[in-house]
């Protein structure tokens, strides 16, 4: 049998979930310390320990044959990948937020406005798919501060509990993209035996817990 690479996320919010469900699939190995690659002992597995951003493109290229991540993130690096099964955990929702005194009532009153964004692609495909034309002005982090700063008049975020929105002064106005984690595979391996293998354990769980 080949020996499959799975992207995970290193840390954060998909880590511990992606580590629990390969696991329960009744695989062994050891978590992620300061190796990047930790051999599973009772399967042709190994698992890559990564930043999130990068596993779309890795399973695109092959350096990894799997990959567990958040949709938003396939969708925003525009990776071609086969999907092969939502997770039902990482959910969340990508959501437009605007100040909390304004009183838009469509996405058209948007045109023309500034909106700050980690998700220039998402956004983007959104705005055109509405027919809006704003400016989309790119920040890696804290976008919820654009506003109060005068840097946007909107912004583009995932939104999960909105108390951040509500502590800029900022409030929800339209959803972009909902997202949970999935399981991708490379195009060219996904229907191999040992990927069905792995996909029929992964399944067996996801069922047991619905
Ligand atoms: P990395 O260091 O791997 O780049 P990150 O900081 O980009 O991590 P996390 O905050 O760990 O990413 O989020 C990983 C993914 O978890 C997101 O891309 C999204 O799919 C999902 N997610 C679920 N809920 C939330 C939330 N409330 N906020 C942000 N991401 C969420
Ligand atoms: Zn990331």
């Amino acid at each position: 049998m080949k020996t499959l690479k799975i992207a995970i996320q290193k840390s954060g919010r998909l880590n511990e979930k992606s580590v629990e469900i390969l696991k329960t699939c009744g695989l062994s190995f050891e978590n992620y310390k300061s190796s990047l690659i930790s051999s599973v002992t009772n399967f042709p597995l190994e698992i890559l320990f990564l930043r999130d951003d990068d596993i779309p493109e890795y399973v695109q290229d092959g350096i990894a044959d799997l990959g567990i991540v958040g949709e938003n993130v396939i969708e925003e690096t525009g990776a071609d990948v086969h999907y092969l099964q939502k997770l039902g955990f990482g959910k969340c929702t990508l959501k437009i937020a605007v100040p909390a005194t304004e009183s838009y009532t469509s996405i058209e009153e948007l045109n023309g406005k500034a909106i700050a964004t980690s998700y220039p692609v998402i956004l983007d495909n959104f705005l055109k798919s509405k027919g809006v034309e704003a400016q989309i002005r790119v920040i890696s982090g804290s976008v919820e501060i654009g506003p109060g700063l005068g840097l946007s008049d909107a912004i583009c975020d995932i939104v999960s509990t909105g108390g951040t929105l509500k502590n800029n002064g900022l409030k929800p106005f339209a959803d972009v993209m909902r997202s949970e984690a999935v399981l991708i595979a490379n195009k060219t391996i996904y229907d191999a035996p040992e990927v069905a293998e792995l996909l029929q354990r992964i399944r067996s769980v996801l069922k047991a817990k619905s």
